[in-house]
């Protein structure tokens, strides 16, 4: 019977990079919705960009761009990394869509409707420079349990307690500085209190062999406490202008909160994919559909997708998800990724340092399960496993064989042995096998393909084709043996498929195969059937790469002010795995002393100063640093300074800099300045020693 389904994963939010951590959903996905493509079922596959709220609205700000321009340069890098990463979405869309907007403001009528939207006032802060009100995450000030400074909010970093903004001692706007104020707004609630919503969602959520996976259905009677208890609060789900999103239709001044549009984009990015693929809208989103709909997710926003979005397609009469499947976070070498150590790697970088995308996609099939558990990346058994699998078991088959195929047999193949015992296991191996990928035990179904090939090369280690190459008698034992040879890595393709769908095709156009489906698996090449002579399939990781991936994504520490050769930082990198889409504000990351001992800091003389021909903010700068020969930087500091007043003083500089290559020579290192948010309006001045220092002296 062909199934019809509908997959999502959740959609990235609009203002930062994709990196390894987001990549373990989206492969996870990837992987799930081709093996179903492959059993010849309907899958479709949406995402979109997740685009509205505080965050994109400031970025947009502080980048001098309109938001319309930022979401759109974020979501052709978006675009760009997963079609790296061969994502295969059947439509990737924007939440800032026309279909999204519609289903907005019908969700809202119909809520409004049924009698679960409700207006009350609520205080908040407010900032009266910027002259908008605060989400949790843009204030900050002592945590009023342990009194720890510099504390967002919402909760603390240093003894995890949780509160209210209004609790904060001294609190201040992350946005402009100063202390907010609190202010009356009416907000618009989801009454999720209702006993319509919860005596739906107990139901919905405890369903044996149910939508949530054991762990999140735990959570859920959690959140919903036992029958009787009422634990869940209404939502609010608007926020005041200034605010990119969706105005509320009878509300002036009034935007869905992002949370709101969010998931319902969803709907609209396969809206948008039926307009343009003739499909049914109707047909899976209505009540009672015998559609499939499948939503991936990180553990992170179960709350949204368990509690808020149910209940509300409930309440405005759609149907619910089949299943909701959360995955744990990435670590890196057994730890959160971290810029300092350089494992924050961003998936442009993987691919811009000449990476596999399949050696990564691998390497999570190989580590994923269906439970919530985090999964590792250890780089150095990352280089050992798809060394060790893919090129030394399955890869390898392919080699050995091929070439005698090509040269002695005219690229022949004999019909194969179908009794063969590592053929006949692979055949039986298989129904088992697809069944671990239905249920998402990928690690599991690696391990089993894995051993089948190494079924398969035990044969070829006996059979030794390179030994009866030699004698002559032997031709036709080497012709079978091949043959059947090729056949293992049919099958085996045929396997992996889901995992390695760029690989598949160089194999398919090799073996001069259509596209394999999982039913190939049960067949054998025919008698006399032709390949092309073996081109290039994979090659090893060298674990080089994995150390220039490393330096590559490590950043060094950088300067409060735009200096010599100013890097450009994306602050969007700072969100913490995860974290879709929350109003946090970038977080600095905490590094350890070895991390700031890395960094050479001399006291520096200025022996010369002069402007740059060509260069608007630039001032050349000759430096002392009690070396034998002066070093040349280039400064973004002429809007400060006149090159004449800096000669002859003193400031600090940063000596182990990679010297980096300019328009105007090379600058061999970097000076200290400090300054504002913003350059312009905050200034620049440069950091001088105290009196007595000398050039070349050690700042530490
Ligand atoms: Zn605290």
């Amino acid at each position: 019977m062909t199934r019809k389904i509908l997959v999502t994963s959740a959609l990235p939010y609009a203002n930062g990079a994709i990196h390894l951590g987001h990549l373990v959903e989206y492969i996870q996905t990837d992987i799930w919705v081709r093996f179903q493509k492959m059993r010849g079922h309907a899958c479709w596959y949406v995402c979109a960009d997740d685009t509205h709220g505080t965050p994109v609205m400031l970025r947009a700000e502080k980048e001098g761009v309109t938001p319309e321009a930022l979401i759109e340069r974020v979501r052709s890098e978006h675009t760009r990394d997963f079609g790296g990463f061969l994502i295969g979405f059947d439509n990737y869309h924007s939440t800032h869509a026309p279909e999204t907007r519609a289903f907005c403001d019908l969700f809202y009528q119909r809520l409004k409707a049924a009698g679960l939207i409700k207006a009350r006032f609520i205080e908040q802060f407010y900032d009266p420079v910027k002259a908008m009100f605060l989400p949790d995450r843009f204030i900050k000030g002592e945590c009023p349990k342990c009194g720890a400074a510099d504390q967002y909010g919402d909760s603390c970093e240093a003894c995890g307690a949780a509160y209210v903004p209004t609790e904060l001692k001294n609190p201040c706007s992350v946005v402009s500085g100063v202390r907010p104020e609190l202010r009356a707004s009416e907000h618009y609630f989801f009454r999720l209190s209702d006993p319509r919503c919860e005596t739906f969602l107990r139901a919905y959520t405890r369903q044996e062999n149910g939508v949530l996976q054991p762990e999140a259905a735990n959570k859920m009677r959690e959140w919903l406490g036992e029958e009787g208890e009422h634990l869940l609060a209404d939502w609010d789900i608007s926020r005041d202008a200034p605010y990119f999103g969706f105005g509320i239709p009878d509300a002036p001044g009034k935007f869905f909160y992002v949370w709101l549009d969010a998931p319902i984009g969803y709907m609209g990015s396969f809206q948008n994919l039926c307009h343009r693929e003739g499909l049914d809208f109707n047909a899976f989103w209505q009540p009672g559909s015998n559609a499939e709909l499948y939503h991936f997710i990180g553990k992170d926003i179960l709350y949204f997708h368990a509690l808020f979005w149910p209940a509300e397609l409930e309440a405005a009469g759609f149907r619910t998800p089949t299943k909701i499947f959360a995955h744990g976070f990435l670590t890196v070498d057994g730890l959160k990724m971290s810029k300092s150590r350089g494992t924050f790697i961003t998936a442009e970088s993987y691919l811009a340092e000449g990476l596999n995308p399949e050696w990564l996609r691998y390497y999570f099939a190989g580590k994923l399960s269906a439970s919530m558990e985090d999964i590792d990346l250890n780089l150095d058994d990352f280089v050992a496993r798809v060394n060790a699998d893919l090129i030394g078991k399955y890869v390898n088959i392919a080699s050995r064989a091929a070439g005698f195929i090509v040269k002695r047999f005219g690229g022949r193949l004999l019909a194969a042995d179908a009794e063969l015992p590592a053929l006949r296991a692979i055949r039986e191996a298989a129904p088992g096998i697809a069944e671990r990928y239905e249920n998402r035990e990928f690690a599991k179904a690696m391990r089993e393909i894995m051993a089948l090939a190494d079924g398969a090369n035990q044969y070829v280690d006996r059979e030794k084709p390179w030994e009866l190459a030699k004698i002559p008698e032997k031709e036709a034992q080497l012709h079978a043996v091949c043959s059947n040879s090729l056949n293992l890595f049919y099958q085996l393709t045929a396997l992996l498929k889901p995992v390695l769908p760029a690989l598949s095709a160089r194999v398919e156009a090799f073996l001069d195969v259509a596209p394999i489906a999982w039913d190939d698996v049960q067949r054998l090449l025919p008698a006399g059937h032709g390949i092309q002579p073996y081109a290039h399939l994979m090659t090893r990781i060298d674990p080089k790469q994995i150390a220039q991936l490393v330096a590559a994504n490590r950043e060094s520490l950088a300067p409060a002010a735009p200096i010599a050769a100013p890097a450009a930082t994306d602050a969007g990198k700072a969100k913490t795995e995860g974290a879709a889409k929350t109003e946090d504000a970038p977080k600095p990351d905490v590094i350890s002393i070895d991390d700031f001992d890395r960094m050479d800091l001399r006291v520096a003389r200025v022996v010369d100063a002069a402007r740059v021909e060509g260069a608007e903010k630039l001032i050349r700068l000759v430096l002392d640093i009690g070396e034998e020969k002066p070093r040349q930087v280039f400064a973004g500091i002429k809007s400060a300074y006149d090159p004449a007043a800096l000669k002859g003083r003193l400031t600090v500089m940063v000596a182990n800099l990679a010297p980096r290559k300019m328009k105007f020579g090379l600058s061999e290192g970097m000076v200290l300045a400090a300054s504002g948010a913003n350059d312009v309006a905050g200034g620049i001045y440069l950091i001088s020693p105290d009196a007595g220092a000398t050039p070349g002296m050690r700042v530490k």
